[in-house]
């Protein structure tokens, strides 16, 4: 059974999602005011790993991510550069798909966008004044935190510990420096909507209650982010979420460790950060991917050109040894020749493979432990293979395609081949098709199998359906 760490509670728990084998994820997308950095890409990929995994394990998952298109430092960075805020947005959101794409990372299934939520998020401000639990003052809205008697449960501070360290502003219009923006009055060059409390604009966390809950219900099975979301950003969605529904807002609150630039915070403020679209020029996708699972989630991870070259080195070892096994000539059958002692552990080893993925794998979706098994299948593979008993190399095909599924769910060795095909290479897939169906009219089954299982090596499955052959591109 799966297990996952819930801020929440400071404890691994039994991952029961609400409704039986479906599940309701929700992740904290970017605010597209400038290309996202490396450390940003953690949660992306880590977090799609994990949308993969639960896919693997037989749920349904549906997946939301927000982009953030409106926030003071859209505004200000457009004022900056001297355009409108929505086109800075705009550029900004297409070049975070583009680089989601190049990481591998898959397209979420709802993409809510703030502005398209500014009508929701007025009427949930407004159901907020309503209840008591927020106030207007001279055109903004506040939480009123005190009234909400579980703020601080996730992040595990108390009003009182919080109160001591709050910052009075000088000229406060709030009730209680505590209290937080949900809404914000906007000045006429500013972007602004009509609401009953003048022309505003939405304060940052609002967005993503009501975009969670707008895509996935009241209550969600998962909600992650980074490390740094824990406080204020995630307290204070659970404030809102619950102070107008009386539910619980979210079971399993997920976050990940923040990626270390030489040992210190990776951020834009510092000036210590490096864009992933430039990481993305010296390093393909898998050996990013690797980088990040290939050390637990929830722990810090430094960003350095040889951790980097070691995930690198990992993932081309697993990638030679497939070269090598399709290589080779191999009989699908059992020789008949008895196994040797590498063949009969290389045999076990494939046996259980899965299920020892899974038990590490689901030990708060341990990656490294997951990798381990699959590395240790590849290295038994590669000392049976030294023996040179050919008789039964079909131990080693049979690894092989161990190895593929157990690393699916990580987006990892489905084949080196672009995202999708395109083109002229469209067309010869087309060709290669035709011919497999004609040897398949002539009962040359060996050479269209042939076909088949080396397409799919190249991580293009091929299938046929109510006599018509189609194909897909795998993790697509
Ligand atoms: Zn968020």
């Amino acid at each position: 059974m799966l297990k996952l760490y819930n801020t929440l509670t400071g404890e691994q728990e039994d991952f029961e999602p609400l409704e039986e084998g479906k599940v309701r994820f929700y992740s904290c997308g970017p605010t597209v005011y400038d290309y996202f950095h490396i450390g940003n890409a953690r949660p992306f990929i880590v977090f799609d790993g994990l949308r993969r995994y639960l896919e693997f394990k037989g749920y349904e998952v549906e997946f939301t991510q927000n982009v953030t298109d409106l926030d003071d430092k859209i505004i200000d960075r457009a004022d900056e550069e001297g355009v409108d805020p929505a086109e800075l947005a705009e550029k900004y959101a297409e070049a975070y798909f583009e680089d989601l794409e190049k990481l591998g990372v898959r397209e979420a299934d709802h993409r809510p966008r703030v502005t398209e939520y500014v009508d929701r998020i007025i009427e949930h401000v407004n159901a907020l004044v309503e209840r008591g639990y927020a106030y207007e003052v001279e055109g903004d809205v506040y939480f009123r935190v005190r009234k909400f008697t579980d703020y601080g449960k996730l992040s595990g501070r108390s009003i009182d510990d919080l109160k001591s360290g709050a910052r009075v502003e000088v000229e406060e219009k709030k009730d209680d420096p505590l209290d937080f923006a949900l809404w914000k009055s906007s000045e006429p060059d500013e972007p602004g909507w009509d609401s009953p409390w003048g022309r505003g604009r939405p304060g940052w966390h609002i967005e993503c209650s009501v975009m969670a809950q707008g895509t996935l219900g009241e209550t969600i099975d998962i909600h992650a982010g980074g490390h740094d979301l824990i406080f204020p950003h995630h307290e204070n969605e659970i404030a809102q979420s619950e102070a107008r529904t009386d539910k619980q807002f979210c079971r399993y609150w997920l976050h990940n460790g923040l990626l270390q630039f030489e040992g210190e915070k990776m951020s834009k403020s510092l000036g210590n950060f490096e864009y992933a679209r430039d990481v993305l020029d010296d390093y393909d996708q898998e050996t990013i991917r690797y980088f990040y699972f290939s050390t637990h989630y929830r722990k810090p991870l430094n960003f350095s050109e040889k951790n980097l070259e070691d995930a690198k080195s990992a993932v081309d070892r697993v990638y030679e040894f497939m070269r090598v096994v399709s290589e080779l000539e191999i009989s699908e059958q059992n020789s008949g020749s008895s196994l040797t002692e590498a063949g009969e552990a290389l045999l076990e080893r494939i046996e259980t493979a899965r299920d020892r993925f899974e038990e590490e794998m689901d030990k708060d979706f341990n990656t490294p432990g997951g990798l381990g098994v699959i590395f240790d299948l590849v290295k038994r593979a590669n000392k049976f293979r030294n023996e040179g008993k050919s008789e039964n190399y079909y131990l080693l095909e049979r690894a092989k395609k161990k190895v593929k599924e157990l690393a699916k769910p990580l987006g990892l060795f489905q084949g080196r081949s672009e995202a999708s095909a395109s083109g002229i290479e469209e067309d010869l897939l087309q060709l290669l098709l035709e011919v497999r169906n004609e040897l398949r009219e002539r009962q040359n089954w060996d050479l269209a199998d042939r076909i088949r299982d080396e397409l799919e090596d190249l991580g293009i499955e091929v299938k046929d359906q109510e006599g018509e052959t189609v194909w897909r591109v795998e993790g697509n």
